[in-house]
């Protein structure tokens, strides 16, 4: 996506700090993202910029069609359950930003991810 919208700019970055927190808590990983992390912060992404919403993205966790592969959703809701309740605490705006964003709705789609897609 070559214009990537500033909203879901700030998704990837909250995203990120979610994941960082969690790697550093909970693989001891001080400096950087163990590889597995590398690995799911990757899938995030190129779930973010694939996602059949474009700019009306809702948040995963109010979506209908939930791309996310199985083994990848597991994990990623592993880190929101860890990180989520930590954030508000050392990321206050963007939690509540996230947390508003939580509250739109998920648009009307013509069609349906493609499991290739995933
Ligand atoms: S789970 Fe839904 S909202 Fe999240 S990236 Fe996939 S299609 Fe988009
Ligand atoms: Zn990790």
């Amino acid at each position: 996506m070559s214009e990537f919208p500033d909203r879901l700019r700030r998704e990837r970055v909250t995203i990120d700090q979610m994941i960082a927190l969690y790697c550093r808590e909970q693989h001891a990983s001080p400096d950087g993202l163990c590889p597995d992390c590398v690995s799911l912060q990757e899938y995030t992404h190129q779930r973010l910029e694939k996602c059949v919403f474009g700019a009306e993205k809702p948040t995963c966790a109010n979506c209908p069609v939930h791309c996310y592969r199985a083994d990848m959703r597991a994990k990623v809701r592993e880190v929101m359950r860890y990180a989520g309740p930590r954030m508000l605490l050392r990321h206050p705006v963007l939690t509540v930003r996230h947390l508003l964003d939580g509250r739109r709705a998920a648009p009307k789609l013509i069609r349906r991810a493609k499991p290739q897609d995933r």
